[in-house]
């Protein structure tokens, strides 16, 4: 059978930890989740007049593939819903046994390497300053045609940033043993390879 190793990938919005997730999982074959997915799928129904503790416990596959679910009204309902312990709760297990599928996972997220993955067999923190992750999150949206400022996005940055690391349930920090990977300054093709290397090291035991 198929070993299990889990890579747990945090960090703050638009700091480049989808784009690794994704790479490391192709090197890797590994299946990715990203479970920012998840809460944004909570918050998209939030937005529709939805109680986020029963979406949370009702979502579906299908839920995960509604439109808009990039967008920033999404985002910040996201992080809204994300402080509430019973929507975390809801969305557990489901991550869990993601992690522990047989073939290898890679979640990226806030709380991966924490709380959901804590024994995880490698960890990173991806992170790069508010800055450079408003100008990052700025060209995707002005790209995709979105009528926003690049002081409004910054200002959206900030806001999630605080409310993801001051929230009580399971905020925003790299776990102790996580390895960080600053990107403010780096070719994403280096951050891609920084984080095969470490990956490889941990296989290497
Ligand atoms: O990663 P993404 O920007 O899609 O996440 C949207 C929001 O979902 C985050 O700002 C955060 O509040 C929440 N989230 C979380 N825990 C995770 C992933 C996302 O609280 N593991």
């Amino acid at each position: 059978m198929a070993k299990t190793f889990t890579i747990a990938v945090d960090g703050p919005a638009a700091a480049g930890k989808g784009t690794i997730s994704k790479a490391v999982a192709a090197h890797f074959g590994f299946a990715h989740l990203d479970t920012g997915l998840l809460y944004r799928a909570v918050g998209a129904k939030l937005l529709l007049g939805m109680e986020p503790i029963t979406a949370a416990q009702t979502l579906t596959a299908e839920d995960l593939e509604a439109d808009d679910l990039r967008s920033p009204e999404v985002a910040q309902a996201a992080s809204k819903v994300a402080v509430i312990a019973e929507v975390r709760a809801a969305l557990l297990d489901f991550q869990r046994s993601f992690a522990r599928r047989a073939g290898g996972a890679v979640l990226d997220g806030r709380d991966i390497g924490t709380v959901i993955c804590p024994n995880a067999e490698a960890k990173l923190f991806v992170t790069a300053s508010a800055e450079v992750r408003a100008d990052r999150r700025f060209a995707e949206l002005a790209a995709s045609g979105a009528a926003i400022s690049r002081a409004q996005v910054l200002a959206d940055v900030k806001e999630r940033d605080a409310r993801d690391r001051d929230r009580a349930e399971a905020p925003l920090k790299p776990a102790e043993d996580a390895v960080e990977i600053d990107t403010s300054e780096m070719k994403i093709e280096v951050a891609i390879e920084a984080a095969i290397a470490v990956i490889e090291a941990k296989q290497a035991g």
